[in-house]
C-alpha cells in the first residue's frame, strides 16, 4: 500500500462540509466588503519568495519546497500567499484599476516543516491584500473583517496589535535595538547570532528561554514611534474600540517576515490550554510591491491558516455549521426504474437535492440506505403509486408520513 506524504492530510468525505463552510464564509465576507477573488499559480519562481518573503526568514532559510524544473529553473511550491498576489499585482498592472483594490484568495501554501499538531506541508491559507490605500480607517477595516470571519464560526480571538514604525523611526530604534542586544549576543541562540545582523527585529520572536530572558527588558518600538506613527496607531485603537474589534496592543509582538512596516497583527486564544493558539495574522507591508520591481503601492493584509482553524475549532468542542443534506430519497416497488428515474430527475430540475435507488435492493432494505445516507424523506414509487397519482412521502427524523401528488412534489421539499 501506498501511503500519504508525511505532513499532508486528506480532506475526507465526512468532514468536507466543514470546507464548504469556510468556503461560504469567505464567499460571504467578499460579498459584503466587495472583495474580489484572485488565483495565482502553486509555483513560482524561487526568486519572488527569496525577495518578497525575506532572505532572513525562517521560511525562505528552511522551509521552502525547492525544485530546479527540466527548463534548468528554480522552482518553489508558494510557502505563502501574498508575494504570488504582490508579483501577479505589478505584472498585469492591476494599480490601473479602481484603487483600493481589495482581494481575496484561499489557496495550497507548502512548507517543509516538521510535522507536528496544526503544522502540515500542505496548508491551505484564507488570505486578503488590500492594495493602494494606507490609513488607519483601512487598518481598521481589514481587522473587523478578519474578526467577522472568525465570528460566523462563533469565535471571537484576541487580535494582538503592534506598530513596527514607518522607515524613519524604525531605523532609530532598530539602531538601539543593535545596542541592547550587542552585550548579550554571546548568550542568544545560534539562529538569534545570526538575526543580530540580518534582522534583529526578529530576535524579540524568539521562542529560546535564554533569548527570551534577553527580550524582556528589550527598548519597546512604541516608545520610539514618530508623531505620525504614533497618532496613527492611537487612530487605529479608537476605531477598533468603536468597532467593537475585541484587541490588545502587544508591544513585543513582530512577526516571521521581512516585509512588514507599521501595523502587524496576530489573531490568538488566550486560553493557553490550547498550545497552538496562533489562528492568523497579518501586517502592513508599504514596501513589498516596490522591493518586487513595482511603483511604491500601499499594501495591507493577511493570511488565516484553514487546518488550525478547524482543529482549533474541534478542541474547542465548536460544531461547525452544515448545510449539507439529503431532501429525499426515491425507493422504488416497481419492476421498471424509468419511473423512479423520471421522478428523481423532475426533483433535481427543480432544485431538490434527490438521491435514487440503483440497485435491486428491497424495500425494506432501500429504507435501510436511506437512514444510513441521512436522507430526510423517503419516496415510494410503486405500481399503486403510479396508478393513482399519490405518493407517499416518509419523513425519517419524525417518522410522519404524507400523501401528495405528483405536482405537489416540488413545493413540499423545497419547503
Ligand atoms: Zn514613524
Ligand atoms: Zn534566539
Amino acid at each position: 500500500m501506498i501511503n500519504i506524504p508525511k505532513g499532508t492530510k486528506d480532506v475526507l468525505p465526512s468532514e468536507s462540509y466543514k470546507w464548504h463552510e469556510v468556503e461560504r464564509v469567505v464567499r460571504d465576507l467578499k460579498h459584503r466588503y466587495n472583495l474580489h477573488e484572485i488565483k495565482t499559480p502553486m509555483f513560482e519562481h524561487t526568486e519572488l519568495f527569496i525577495r518578497g518573503v525575506g532572505k532572513s526568514t525562517d521560511i525562505v532559510n528552511k522551509e521552502m519546497y525547492t525544485f530546479v524544473d527540466k527548463g534548468n529553473r528554480s522552482i518553489t511550491l508558494k510557502p505563502e500567499g501574498t508575494a504570488g498576489v504582490a508579483r501577479s499585482f505589478i505584472e498585469n498592472s492591476l494599480y490601473n484599476e479602481p484603487l483600493p483594490l481589495k482581494l481575496y484568495y484561499i489557496t495550497p501554501c507548502f512548507r517543509y516543516e516538521r510535522p507536528q499538531a496544526g503544522r502540515l506541508r500542505q496548508h491551505t491559507q484564507f488570505g486578503s491584500e488590500w492594495f493602494g490605500v494606507d490609513s488607519p480607517e483601512a487598518d481598521a477595516e481589514i481587522l473587523m473583517m478578519a474578526s467577522d470571519f472568525y465570528r460566523s464560526f462563533g469565535i471571537n480571538p484576541t487580535v494582538l496589535i503592534n506598530n513596527l514604525g514607518c522607515a524613519e523611526c524604525r531605523k532609530k530604534y532598530v539602531e538601539t535595538l543593535k545596542e541592547y542586544f550587542k552585550p548579550h549576543i554571546g548568550d542568544m541562540c545560534p539562529d538569534c547570532g545570526k538575526r543580530f545582523e540580518t534582522n534583529p527585529l526578529r530576535i524579540l520572536d524568539c521562542k529560546v528561554d535564554e533569548c527570551k530572558a534577553i527580550n524582556k527588558n528589550a527598548p519597546k518600538i512604541t516608545d520610539y514611534l514618530c508623531d505620525d506613527c504614533n497618532s496613527r496607531f492611537n487612530k487605529l485603537k479608537k476605531l477598533l474600540k468603536n468597532a467593537n474589534v475585541n484587541y490588545k496592543f502587544e508591544p513585543m509582538l513582530v512577526r516571521g517576515l521581512d516585509y512588514y512596516t507599521n501595523l502587524i497583527f496576530e489573531f490568538i486564544d488566550e486560553d493557553k490550554k490550547l498550545g497552538q493558539n496562533a489562528l492568523g495574522g497579518g501586517g502592513r507591508y508599504n514596501n513589498l510591491v516596490e522591493e518586487l520591481g513595482g511603483k511604491p503601492m500601499p499594501v495591507i493584509g493577511f493570511g488565516i491558516g484553514i487546518e488550525r482553524l478547524l482543529i482549533y475549532l474541534e478542541n474547542k468542542g465548536i460544531e461547525v455549521n452544515s448545510d449539507e443534506h439529503l431532501n429525499v430519497y426515491v425507493a422504488n416497488a416497481c419492476e421498471d426504474l424509468t419511473p423512479v428515474i423520471e421522478i428523481t430527475k423532475m426533483l433535481r430540475d427543480n432544485g431538490v437535492s434527490a438521491e435514487m435507488n440503483l440497485t435491486d435492493r428491497s424495500l425494506k432494505a432501500q429504507f435501510k440506505y436511506a437512514d444510513k445516507i441521512k436522507a430526510e424523506n423517503v419516496l415510494v414509487v410503486g405500481d399503486d403509486e403510479l396508478k393513482s397519482g399519490k405518493f407517499t412521502i416518509k419523513n425519517l427524523k419524525e417518522s410522519k408520513q404524507t400523501t401528495l401528488t405528483k405536482n405537489e412534489l416540488v413545493k413540499y421539499f423545497k419547503g
